[in-house]
């Protein structure tokens, strides 16, 4: 193996040229061509039927609310929508694809031809808009999932046995898939994690889909080449199925300093597929695509062409939702936040999650300390980014609802948001699993006063002294033993009652 070469250096030396293919589950309630169950997480192989398993002589019918999804994300995406197109047969075997062959499209997709417009934080903690060009947005539908068992590593290789759920195989799912996309000089893991986020947005804000990238419903392919100043782009690697917006940054950062390790020292990059490990960062040889598979495409008999009426089409375009982008500008204005502050929320990836809980009914400032304070430090912790959290804006929005309420101390908040990030549900669900209700009854709150007053004894003179002030302490030591439940203000008063000074 040939040296890496840092990132920074790397693109002194090579001018990067990134392509993104991105996967989308739909999140339509039947699957693409039979009326199955889409939803997540259901008993392997329950969510299938003929059509989906690819019986003999099971003919597809097409989702119609996928075609409509598929259109709108082509108009959000700036794209030319096909006036007649087809699906077509992708050929290969594969035991997760009962049907032996994907039904997809080829040379006629549903949409080309678009753009988006993506924030990239620079260097100098500026934001700068880079427009990402498209090429495609097609339909396909999913494959169902191979689960290797017995290994140690969960792939294939050294598994004694494999399993398959066919539950996923056949859910709609769209591509889409950008042009190369050059000049992003010495930031293209930045743009690349950038676009990704928008994108997720704008399918968010059409809700076709949850776009929930640990679950597998947003999934990304990162092509990456390097060329030496005023030379042809070079070969380019494809690294699949990034799963975290931050994988998908370090995804095309490890694969520069790899490129350039080996350019620099005379080798020659091998077009090939490349798989990305989240906990080292790092990407390992995959298959080679040296060689073009023949997958033998041909347009689908069993179904008819798809041409979308101009009229319906113009009807979807004119109601499509604010772009995430304008929402934002909008928002940011409205809100009074400054172009710093904002920039702030940019660069840690928490704009939009901020601007969501307080259109959720979150005070702006309340959004902003829990997107920048303790979920980004609940983020850090885990090694993702903030908004891959497994919590919603919406959640956000009802702790600070509960903490406005009096029914939560900032503390409680707390536990409750840690409650909801670890799988216990919504947060009125945690504060009743967890008993987190704010404890302010005088008679529950009496002993613990007591006992403070007992241990301090020192603490207490100074305040019947006229150190009021220093009833913290105290305040302090009730609230550690009721476990942060305590109404902080109410323990105050008792104390001072206790204590025989006035407030
Ligand atoms: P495949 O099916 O082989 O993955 P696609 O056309 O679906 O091919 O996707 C290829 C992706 O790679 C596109 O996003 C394209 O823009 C990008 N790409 C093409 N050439 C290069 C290159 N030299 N360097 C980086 N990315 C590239
Ligand atoms: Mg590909
Ligand atoms: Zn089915």
């Amino acid at each position: 193996m040939t040296d890496a070469v840092p990132y920074a250096q790397a693109l002194a030396e090579f001018e990067p040229v990134i392509g993104l293919e991105t996967h989308v589950e739909l999140g339509t309630a039947s699957k693409m061509f039979c009326g199955c169950d889409t939803s997540f997480g259901a008993e392997p192989n329950t969510h299938t039927c003929p059509v989906c398993l690819g019986l003999p002589g099971a003919l597809p019918v097409v989702n119609a609310l996928a075609i409509e999804s598929t259109v709108r994300i082509g108009l959000a995406l700036h794209c030319d929508i096909a006036r007649w197109c087809r699906f077509a047969r992708k050929n290969y075997f594969y035991p997760d694809m009962p049907k032996n062959f994907q039904t997809s499209q080829y040379d006629e997709p549903l949409c080309t031809d678009g753009y988006l417009d993506v924030d990239v934080p620079q260097a100098d903690g500026t934001v700068e808009v880079v427009r990402v060009p498209i090429e495609r947005v097609h339909l396909e539908e999913d494959t169902g999932k191979s689960l290797h068992v017995g290994g140690a590593t969960g792939r294939i290789h050294g598994a004694s046995h494999s399993l398959v759920d066919y539950n996923r195989a056949g859910i709609p799912l769209v591509e889409i898939v950008t042009k190369p996309v050059v000049g992003t000089g010495a930031l293209p893991a930045e743009v690349a994690k950038a676009y990704v986020t928008e994108l997720r947005d704008v399918l968010r804000g059409l809700g076709v889909s949850d776009v929930r990238m640990e679950q597998g419903s947003l999934r990304c392919d990162v092509n990456v080449s390097l060329n030496r100043p005023g030379e042809e782009w070079g070969t380019r690697s494809e690294t699949k199925n990034v799963n975290s917006l931050r994988s998908v940054e370090r995804a095309v950062r490890s694969e520069v300093e790899r490129q350039a390790g080996r350019l620099r020292s005379g080798q020659r990059i091998v077009q090939e597929t490349r798989h990305f490990h989240e906990d080292s960062g790092l990407s390992t040889s995959g298959r080679s695509k040296e060689e073009a598979t023949d997958y033998r495409y041909f347009p689908e008999p069993d179904l008819v062409p798809i041409a979308p009426d101009e009229a319906w089409v113009a009807e979807l375009r004119a109601a499509l939702p604010e772009a995430p982008s304008v929402r934002r500008k909008k928002l940011t204005e409205e809100l009074g936040l400054s172009v710093l502050d904002s920039q702030a929320m940019v660069n840690a990836g928490v704009l939009d999650a901020v601007l969501a809980t307080v259109e959720a009914g979150a005070p702006a400032a309340e959004a902003r300390n829990w997107w920048l304070g303790h979920l980004a430090q609940a983020a850090n912790a885990r090694g993702v980014d903030a908004a891959d959290l497994p919590i919603r804006p919406e959640q956000v929005a009802r702790v600070v609802a509960l903490v406005a309420a009096g029914s939560l101390t900032a503390g409680l908040a707390r536990q409750v948001v840690d409650g909801v990030l670890a799988g216990e549900g919504d947060p009125d669900d945690v504060v009743a699993a967890r008993g987190l209700a704010v404890v302010s009854d005088e008679g529950a709150l009496g002993a613990a006063v007591d006992e403070a007053l007992a241990a301090q004894p020192a603490t207490a003179d100074k305040v019947r002294a006229g150190k009021v002030a220093a009833v913290g302490a105290l305040v302090g030591a009730v609230m550690k033993s009721t476990r942060g439940q305590a109404d902080a203000s109410v323990v105050r008063r008792l104390l001072l009652e206790r204590l025989g000074v006035p407030e």
